[in-house]
């Protein structure tokens, strides 16, 4: 077996790149270690996580809006296996997508894992049956991440659990401690809230969601709160151990206290790291960081020119539009294109609810910069359409450059921020000023007229409705 590219990996990063590969005019080949299709993203990250966050949102509104919406719904009970058979379901459609498109784009799948004999020659081990060889003229490398964990911890899956064991339990937890208080935690913890557990998030930093612009972890703490969440910022988990059902967690707080925290559960959710074991990079000298990332140039080639790398194996965020972005990006490389990427551009969503959603630069990192910049920000609570459909929570922030008025970063913490955020991509993307959007005409009602007030308010404080 010949081919021009044999991608490692079938996530969000590697099913894309061999897709372009494909539509280039290569003999492409992907080689996926699972039986599964569709890596970290389709199985046990976003697409399992959003279906449980819909359902376990509809139970929430059943007991909480619906009363205030004249909807009358006498009796509410959960079925937690149902539920997270739906979530199943939905993983498997979306993975049989991933076939049919392997399939229709004529991409050889090699169920097994991947390793280097040499630079053009790749080994698959099956699970079972015998190991074969690949012959290839280009690698893509996209073997993803797993999660992390803290030295002293040790994750027995059954009571101290990842992400992974998080969207497969068998009950709902009474107490669910989360270490963590980034996206992937405050997501899982928001569906465990809305079904009734006590939800305790410990984070060693000073706020919640602490890469995103710090308006949006103070607001959406507020609203985490109301949904009866507890924090401990500024605590540093000095140790988690599982007897019987209960959990322990310690924990310094910053006055130098002993916290003891008891729940049934605990989710450790302290980043991921890069996977590359069982890969052979020995054997073909790749070289890695002190974080074991594949290292790659501007080209995200490897050490080795033919082989590249990208998504959450290399440096950079964790997220599968990167990942799919740089999947095409390689494959139009190697096909002797010029594509480009503005990592800045990428943005970043927590699917909580409200949703908050960036791109471009946080205040902070503006104020590190130096930069002379002017903002302006406007509240859901003013709109319209917020107020008919109750999502009140919420503010667009907007940050544009002092004297050019361009927009330098976009922050919304609000209903349908996630999809929202698509618009401000594309105004930064052309370079638009704050009062180019506040020019332009947005559908009345819609959530999106927060966006053009905010840009009203960075251009010369007029905004309308406030
Ligand atoms: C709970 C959770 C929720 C998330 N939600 C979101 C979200 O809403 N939005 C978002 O953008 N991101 C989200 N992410 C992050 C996202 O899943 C990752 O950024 C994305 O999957 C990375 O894509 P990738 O292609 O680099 O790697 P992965 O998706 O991790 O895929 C890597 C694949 O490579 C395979 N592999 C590894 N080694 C070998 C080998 N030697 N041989 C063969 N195959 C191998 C693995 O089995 C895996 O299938 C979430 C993550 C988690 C855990």
């Amino acid at each position: 077996m010949t081919y021009d590219v044999t991608v490692i990996g079938s996530g969000p990063g590697g099913y894309v790149a061999a897709i372009r590969c494909a539509q280039l005019g290569f003999k492409t080949a992907i080689i996926e270690k699972y039986n599964s299709l569709g890596g970290t993203c389709l199985n046990v990250g976003c697409i399992p996580s959003k279906a449980l966050l819909d359902s376990s949102e509809h139970f929430h509104n059943a007991h909480h809006t619906f009363k205030e919406h004249g909807i009358k719904v006498t009796k509410t009970e959960i079925d937690f296996s149902q539920m997270i058979n739906r979530k199943n379901e939905v993983v498997t459609q979306t993975v049989q997508g991933v076939e049919f498109l392997m399939k229709k784009n004529k991409i050889d799948v090699h169920h097994g894992r991947g390793s280097f004999k040499d630079k053009n020659t790749l080994m698959v081990t099956p699970e079972k049956g015998k190991p074969f060889e690949l012959a290839t003229g280009h690698v893509i490398i996209a073997t993803g991440s797993k999660p992390a964990t803290l030295p002293f911890i040790t994750l027995d899956k059954k009571r101290i659990i990842t992400s992974t064991e998080a969207l497969e339990l068998k009950e709902i937890p009474k107490h669910l401690v989360i270490i963590g208080g980034g996206v992937i935690e405050l997501e899982l913890g928001s569906v465990y809230a809305r079904l009734g557990s006590k939800v305790s998030v410990v984070e060693f930093f000073d706020s919640i969601i602490p890469t995103m612009d710090r308006t949006m972890g103070k607001e959406l703490q507020k609203v985490l709160k109301k949904l009866g969440f507890e924090f401990y910022l500024s605590h540093k988990v000095t140790s988690v151990s599982a007897k019987g059902k209960t959990v322990t967690i310690e924990a310094d707080s910053p006055k130098g206290e002993k916290i003891e925290l008891k729940g049934d559960y605990c989710l450790v959710s302290v980043g991921r790291r890069p996977y590359t074991e069982g890969l052979g990079l020995e054997n073909v000298g790749i070289a890695q960081d002190k974080a074991g990332r594949i290292e790659v140039n501007e080209r995200l080639q490897t050490s080795v020119p033919s082989i590249h790398a990208i998504g959450d194996v290399i440096k950079g965020a964790m997220l599968a539009h990167k990942a799919e972005e740089e999947g095409v990006f390689v494959a139009e490389s190697i096909k002797g294109q010029k594509p480009h990427i503005h990592y800045n551009l990428i943005p970043g969503v927590v699917y909580t609810w409200p949703e908050v959603a960036s791109v471009g630069f946080t205040e902070e990192q503006l104020k590190k910069q130096g930069a002379k910049y002017k903002k302006g920000s406007f509240p859901f609570r003013a709109l319209g359409r917020a107020r008919a459909s109750m999502d009140v929570d919420g503010l667009v922030k907007i940050l544009a450059d002092e004297a050019t008025d361009e927009i330098l970063g976009i922050h919304i913490i609000g209903a349908r921020a996630a999809d929202m955020i698509a618009a401000g991509v594309t105004a930064m993307e052309y370079r638009a000023s704050a009062e180019d959007v506040a020019r332009m005409s947005h559908a009345h009602p819609t959530y999106m007229e927060a966006v053009k007030e905010a840009c009203l308010a960075a251009t010369e404080n007029r905004a309308i409705h406030m």
